[in-house]
């Protein structure tokens, strides 16, 4: 699947590297989240203490990877990064707490994947920077108490609702990234663009923008694409003609909806007739994990009004149905 937002390859990786925002101020859009976290970042520095623990939840590629190094960096600190399913033994994690300095950002990407015993490990540490663990086996066991230094632990999830609430509840900063405007992804494609030195005009950039899902990984990954089509086709240089011209290539509708997406709606439509249907019979129809359709594909999909949960199931709205009657 071409924009599949959780696989990210190599190549994108190091690509990635040469454009992510580092500082506050490079960071585009989500101007409710990037005026608090301005706020408490510099009040966190005006009194010379970590930052509070920061939960950042949103769908996949909204920039909370970002969010957290630009935390890390805007407070003068090192991030540690780990994820919730890499955590396996509460061994894990108490080394990577023990090797923080002061003052530190542990990065816990998925954080809603994390097993019980580890969140246990993790409430004294973010409440009291104490580290409780157990040592040995069987009679000859014990518990010791460790000391940490004072840390900021940043935690990703798709989903708030995820979370266990005594792990939701320790912290102080709970931060929700939405999807994009077009505006906003205009300026994304146009910085990344610069900082890959691709010659695009407003205009290129508006249509990759518009077709991104709302989501800056997927503009920034259209963006490679169509450049490889620009240097091919164009001399390299990207205007909305091209860009259209490369979009329509790679199976990305006007409304930068990929094939999921599509058979989503399709399934609805011609399977449950427009709904109410369940979680379980859409994913089944469709072959696709629940979690694909909860974090992924819907939230998009009802974001931009195609889609609305009942308590009955999710239904097609009119709009997603005129889309359908348009496409036959
Ligand atoms: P997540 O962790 O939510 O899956 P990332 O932080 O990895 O998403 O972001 C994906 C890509 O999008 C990164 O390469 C980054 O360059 C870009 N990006 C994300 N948010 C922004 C933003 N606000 N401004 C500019 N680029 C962004």
């Amino acid at each position: 699947r071409f924009i599949a937002p959780q696989h990210v390859s190599q190549p994108e990786i190091n690509h990635d590297r040469a454009i992510r925002p580092i500082s506050l101020a490079e960071y585009i859009g989500q101007p409710i989240v990037k005026e608090q976290m301005s706020i408490f970042l510099a009040a966190a520095k005006k009194r010379n203490e970590p930052i509070d623990h920061t939960l950042i939840f949103g769908p996949p590629g909204l920039g909370k990877t970002t969010l957290a190094n630009i935390i890390a960096n805007e407070m003068g600190v090192s991030v540690k990064t780990t994820s919730g399913p890499v955590l396996e033994k509460a061994g894990d994690l108490a080394a990577m707490l023990t090797n923080l300095e002061a003052g530190d950002v542990l990065f816990i990407d998925e954080i809603h994947r994390l097993s019980p015993n580890i969140e246990e490990v993790l409430y004294p540490a973010m409440e009291d920077y104490q580290l409780d663990i157990m040592i040995g086996e069987g009679p000859s066991a014990r518990s010791i108490k460790l000391e940490l230094p004072p840390f900021t632990l940043v935690g990703a999830t798709t989903r708030a609702g995820r979370l266990t609430s005594p792990l939701r509840d320790r912290f102080g900063i709970v931060q929700r990234l939405e999807f994009y405007n077009v505006k906003d992804l205009t300026s994304i494609v146009l910085r990344s663009a610069k900082k890959l030195g691709v010659q695009i005009d407003d205009e290129g950039a508006y249509e990759i923008a518009k077709r991104s899902r709302g989501t800056p990984r997927i503009a920034n990954r259209l963006l490679r694409r169509v450049r490889d089509y620009a240097d091919i086709k164009s001399e390299g240089i990207v205007d909305s003609q091209i860009a259209d011209l490369a979009l329509n290539m790679l199976n990305v509708d006007k409304l930068g909806f990929d094939h999921l997406d599509r058979k989503l709606i399709q399934a609805m439509k011609e399977r449950f007739d427009g709904g109410p249907v369940g979680l379980d019979n859409l994913a089944a129809s469709i072959s696709e994990d629940k979690e694909t359709i909860e974090d992924v594909i819907e939230p998009y999909l009802i974001q931009q009004g195609f889609i609305a949960r009942t308590p009955r199931g999710r239904v097609l709205t009119d709009l997603a149905n005129e889309l359908c009657v348009n496409n036959e």
